[in-house]
């Protein structure tokens, strides 16, 4: 399995980390469509591409306007947005409104249903997440061909633990962390993560590794999430960056 972070930020794009978006390019398959979407053509390896939301949040899905122009090139054929009835219906009402963007792409919208999905070689599975504004969607993907392998994608969210079982065992981890521990109090204000918090899921949960990612753009520099100065209940983790290719 081969996952490439496209957009490791949140909120608004920085000097360092443009927002969310997760592509395994092999699969045809994207977390996300945030700004760092721009990067989509420049990986592609298939023809049609399946992209999971997280939630509607402009940080997680802007990015999809831009994938008109990959597909009016013919740089691909099909791409299918698999969300919530909820997201899909602000989508088509709000970002693909003719104000703000004058075509709808010919994107297939596929609401979630069930609790998972078959694509070729891969099982998706998903879950609510309580604790954003609006709520968000935590993803887990499975190899169903070759060797066992598993990637949970957990955002916008308080690492509370109620998932904890969902991502159980994941070989990696993609996890939010918007605020170092100081910040607790707005984390808790804007229904994020704090450094400690989610290391202590990640070793309660039995990951293999744990990759940060959802990072606050103000923050920069080699430790924006302050992993230096907390206690090291999980060793196996870093801070993501644009480009980072894990491949496990
Ligand atoms: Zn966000
Ligand atoms: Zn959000």
């Amino acid at each position: 399995m081969r996952v490439v972070l496209l957009g490791t930020g949140g909120y608004h794009p920085s000097e360092e980390r443009h927002t969310a978006c997760i592509m395994l390019p092999e699969a045809g398959l994207v977390l996300d469509a945030g700004t760092g979407a721009f990067r989509i053509p420049q990986h592609l390896a298939t023809r049609e591409l399946d992209v999971f939301l997280s939630h509607a949040h402009l940080d997680h899905v802007v990015g999809l306007t831009y994938l008109l122009a990959p597909l009016a090139l013919k740089q691909l054929d099909a791409v299918r947005v698999h969300a919530t009835d909820v997201v899909l219906k602000a989508l088509r009402e709000h970002l693909f409104s003719a104000p703000l963007f004058p075509v709808m792409p010919a994107f297939d919208l596929r609401p979630l249903t069930g609790s998972s999905v078959e694509l070729a070689g891969l099982r998706v599975r998903w879950q609510v997440l309580a604790g954003h504004p609006g709520s968000s969607m935590a993803y887990r993907i499975e190899s169903t061909a070759g060797p066992a392998k598993s990637l949970a994608y957990v955002t916008d969210t308080v690492a509370d633990g109620t998932y904890r079982e969902f991502v159980r065992d994941a070989d990696v981890l993609i996890h939010e962390c918007y605020f170092p521990d100081a910040l607790e109090e707005w984390a808790v204000k804007t229904g994020h993560s704090t450094t400690s918090k989610v290391l202590e899921l990640a070793r309660a949960a039995n990951v293999g590794r744990l990759v940060l990612v959802h990072v606050d753009p103000r923050s920069s520099g080699p430790d924006p999430l302050g992993l230096a100065g907390v206690q090291q209940v999980f060793t196996r983790v870093e801070v993501a960056r644009d480009g980072l290719e894990i491949d496990f």
